[in-house]
């Protein structure tokens, strides 16, 4: 799965890392990092910790297309 966090909305309430500390770990007081490709395994807890997210700041599977490859219909 893919997982965006918008760090200029995050605020570092660590929610997230509290709910799913396998793809989200706070370092220091406020920076937070987090594992853009978590395994499907932990689909239900990064969607719970995206839920719980007081700013909406996680993003989950909204990238599909911005990775896609530009031009590839071109012959
Ligand atoms: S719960 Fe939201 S605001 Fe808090 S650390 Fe996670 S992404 Fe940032």
């Amino acid at each position: 799965m893919k997982l965006v966090v918008d760090l200029s909305r995050c605020q570092g309430y660590a929610q997230c890392a509290f709910l799913a500390p396998d793809a989200f770990r706070m370092h220091g007081e406020e920076a937070l990092m987090y594992d853009p490709n978590p395994d499907d395994a932990q689909r239900e807890r990064v969607l719970r910790a995206a839920a719980a997210c007081p700013l909406q700041a996680i993003l989950v599977d909204q990238v599909e297309g911005q990775g896609a490859p530009v031009g590839t219909s071109r012959s």
